[in-house]
């Protein structure tokens, strides 16, 4: 027996503006355009994203480790997005952790690089030359190949007129929307637009951490770094671990932990087993790309309602790890449920299963990117 459906069906012309264009709107855009692609119905996605990933520099990135751990490799795989090798800095082979009384190197048991390190952006700022590709600027591509319209702008308001989603930008309001998605991330001061929808939506609490790419060159970065992801837990008041990232001719450093500061960030740098990390000589005077992103600590609340989700950071994130992985889920999740719930009565007239709702299979092809530098 088919239930009546609440007015908020998305239908053949139905549009959706997704804020932020980082990992989980393009995902969230990429999965929903595929299923109406699959089922044949005609939707039109607005992404607003003013930074421009193909730029060096903080305008162009969006501050982050760019660990994309192997289950996301795999994952994305099963759902056709295989990650160029243009987008992959390197292949992380195993992890070394230094504590501090000495470090130990934990080898995965099959000797492939399945993890893998890629930049948000283009590259540090300064970078003499180019880094390859962004990886946040890969999946906006692939968004805008399904077909999502992409405008550079920042939204600077949305809410409701007459219950419907409207975003102003600086070019004026939008006409009325169907769904508003909201993926902004914790660095947005505007997740503030979503506390009147009604919801109830607090965004999450976070703190800051820190990130800086330095510059070693290929040898050094070889010699130091090697093909591992280095993970330092070392006993510095009010840091919980910092993880240094072979990328390319750069290490990306990380430090996370409760208000991260310059205080923080210098007795780091002294640590001896920090030191040991870096050639001899290195001094972190000669930083040029630093800054102090912010990451959640909890989840935010109220984060769906009618014609309205909240997907990636500024929704839930896991605990310190695999953002970008919890960026996928969470959009997934909230295309599938806007799209089954939206598209019911036109899927149970259909046999075919066409639209591919059933779980992923647990196999498939993580080596789409193990021809890269790894
Ligand atoms: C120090 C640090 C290290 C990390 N390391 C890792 C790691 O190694 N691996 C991992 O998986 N995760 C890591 N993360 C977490 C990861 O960065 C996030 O979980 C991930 O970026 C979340 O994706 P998102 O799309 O939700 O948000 P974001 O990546 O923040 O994207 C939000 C987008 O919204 C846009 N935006 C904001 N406001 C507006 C507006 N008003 N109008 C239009 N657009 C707007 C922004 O420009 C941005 O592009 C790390 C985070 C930190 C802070």
């Amino acid at each position: 027996m088919e239930t009546s459906l609440p007015d908020f069906r998305l239908n053949d012309g139905s549009r959706v503006a997704v804020i932020g264009g980082g990992p989980a709107g393009s995902f969230f855009t990429y999965f929903l355009l595929s299923m109406a692609e699959r089922s044949g119905v005609d939707i039109g996605i607005d992404v607003y994203e003013p930074r421009d990933f193909s730029k060096p520099g903080q305008s162009g990135c969006n501050k982050c480790g760019g660990i994309i751990y192997d289950s996301l490799v795999q994952s994305l795989a099963t759902d056709g997005i295989f990650l160029p090798a243009s987008v992959v800095q390197n292949g992380i082979a195993g992890y070394a952790f230094h504590l501090d009384e000495g470090a130990v190197r934990i080898k995965p048991p099959i000797d492939e690089k399945r993890i893998a390190s890629v930049r948000r952006g283009a590259g540090p700022c300064g970078a003499a030359r180019s880094l390859l590709a962004s990886f946040d600027g890969f999946l906006l591509g692939l968004a805008e190949e399904k077909g999502a319209r992409i405008v550079r702008e920042r939204v600077t308001d949305a809410g409701m007129v007459d219950g419907k989603p409207r975003v102003t930008t600086i070019s004026g309001p939008s006409e009325a929307y169907d769904l508003l998605v909201g993926a902004l991330g914790v660095n947005s001061p505007d997740l503030k637009f979503f506390e009147n929808l009604g919801t109830g939506y607090t965004p999450p609490v976070t703190t800051k951490t820190y990130i800086t790419e330095v510059f070693l060159g290929d040898d050094a970065i070889d010699a130091c770094l090697g093909d591992a992801m280095h993970v330092l837990l070392l006993n510095i008041p009010r840091l919980k671990f910092a993880a240094i990232i072979p990328k390319g001719e750069y290490a990306t450093v990380c430090l996370l932990g409760r208000d991260i500061d310059q205080e923080l960030v210098d007795s780091f740098f002294r640590h001896p087993e920090v030191v040991r990390c870096f050639p001899a000589g290195w001094s972190s005077a000669d930083i040029r790309c630093r800054c102090f992103p912010s990451i959640n600590l909890g989840r935010a609340e109220g984060t769906f309602g009618d014609r309205f989700v909240m997907v990636g950071d500024s929704g839930v994130s896991r605990l310190y790890k695999d953002g970008i992985g919890s960026a996928y889920r969470t959009a997934r999740a909230a295309a599938q449920a806007a799209f089954l719930t939206a598209c019911r009565k036109r899927i149970s007239r259909r046999t075919t299963g066409r639209f591919a709702m059933r779980s992923p299979p647990t196999t498939g092809s993580g080596k789409s990117y193990s021809a890269s530098p790894a």
